[in-house]
């Protein structure tokens, strides 16, 4: 658990203590590259271009004023800012891989991440294992002498399946396994990936750090070793940095960060509660109702409740579903989450799922619970 204190500190003051003019709001820095007085200064800008601005494909001061404040959320000592959350977990992926590699990847972890590891790198000679997280012996069974690296994403975003993060991080790290953990559905404020021993802890940031649906971006979190490796390698060669402006208004976001998940998870509690009730519902599972099957590891991998969950509908008939779905008014159906608005995602809108037609992902976001279970209320009386 992050201390009051400390999130206070990070969020509000870290990285901020002395800015240009006094300002409040941090500057955005528009400048593609930066230029030198003495040869000297130039000299060691261009030895340590980590460290130091020299062009803005690599290091940028408002790009690295978010990634010193979600390093230190995450407890690592340092964090690099992409243009996608994909574009970071590739840099995590195959800055750790070579050819001969093979990689341990959980089932149902996020469909761009399987498609890194079965379309693209299958093709550079990285093989991969895919494995049920929810069992640990059947991970632990898919260990292969030219194994590398294990991927983790707990629980997956769709049907909501938890790993045991500590016992097989702690397992990886024995076998000496890289481990790259998708936090995502965490958000930065479950600090736990790096307290179980993961080495690059990865975000889609577009989701619960951007909060508002308006910027696509992602960071891998890691020490500072790994994080020099990334950065002289995939980060610089394939150049997906971070812009100066939608660094900015991720620190706006970052601010307000701890309220929304507060305000998301009491209105998700309340969409859950209505949902458990009504009799067009076979199923809810969200992952923190004290009755959860997998509550002892929730509890292990959690200090904060996330608002999305997904449910089943008894009936299965793709009419009154549709009819249920496009009766809505409030909440949208849409794919990713960690905005502001609510969002629908039925399973029925994908060519080929591994979920049936009658399974559902909402994401619950501002909106009062009151007029999110009127919503709903209304769409599922489309369902007789
Ligand atoms: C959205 C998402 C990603 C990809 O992030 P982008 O910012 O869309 O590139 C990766 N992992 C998970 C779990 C996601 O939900």
């Amino acid at each position: 658990m992050i201390a009051p204190e400390e999130l206070t500190h990070i969020l509000y003051r870290l990285g901020e203590e002395k800015q240009p003019g006094g300002v409040v709001s941090p500057p955005v820095y528009l400048s593609s590259n930066f230029s030198f007085t003495t040869v000297a200064d130039f000299r060691a800008a261009m030895a340590n271009e980590f460290d130091l601005p020299i062009y803005s494909r690599g290091a940028n001061p408002t790009v690295r004023l978010l990634e010193q404040k979600v390093a230190a959320l995450q407890g690592t000592e340092s964090a690099l800012f992409f243009s996608s959350g994909s574009a970071a977990i590739a840099a995590a992926v195959m800055a750790h891989v070579k050819a001969g590699d093979h990689v341990i990847l959980v089932r149902y972890a996020y469909s761009w991440t399987w498609k890194l590891l079965a379309e693209t790198l299958s093709r550079f000679g990285v093989s991969h294992t895919e494995v049920d997280g929810e069992d640990a012996t059947a991970v632990m069974a898919a260990l292969q002498t030219q194994t590398v690296m294990l991927i983790v994403e707990s629980p997956t975003s769709l049907n909501f399946l938890l790993q045991d993060l500590r016992t097989l991080i702690g397992w990886a790290k024995d076998n000496g396994l890289t481990v790259v953990c998708d936090n995502s559905f965490g958000s930065p404020l479950n600090r736990k990936p790096v307290e179980f021993g993961a080495d690059l802890i990865c975000h889609s940031a577009t989701k619960y750090i951007g909060g508002h649906s308006d910027v696509v971006a992602g960071v891998v979190c890691g020490s500072r070793e790994r994080m020099r490796k990334i950065f002289y390698g995939e980060y610089m060669t394939f150049g997906a940095a971070l812009q100066a402006e939608q660094a900015w208004l991720l620190l706006r976001s970052l601010r307000t960060l701890p309220q929304r998940m507060e305000a998301s998870a009491r209105g998700a509690r309340e969409v859950v509660q209505f949902l458990k009730n009504h009799p067009a519902i076979a199923s809810v599972n969200w992952i923190f109702d004290p009755e959860h099957p997998q509550r002892e590891l929730v509890a292990d991998q959690f200090d904060y409740p996330i608002p999305m969950f997904s449910f089943r509908t008894h009936t299965a008939d793709p009419d009154a579903i549709m009819r249920c779905c496009e009766s809505l008014s409030l909440i949208r159906m849409a794919v990713s989450w960690g905005g502001f608005e609510s969002l629908l995602l039925p399973a029925i809108v994908f060519a080929r799922s591994p979920h049936p037609v009658n399974h559902f992902r909402l994401y619950v976001g501002l909106e009062d619970g009151a007029s999110l279970v009127a919503d709903l209320k209304h769409a599922l009386s489309a369902l007789k």
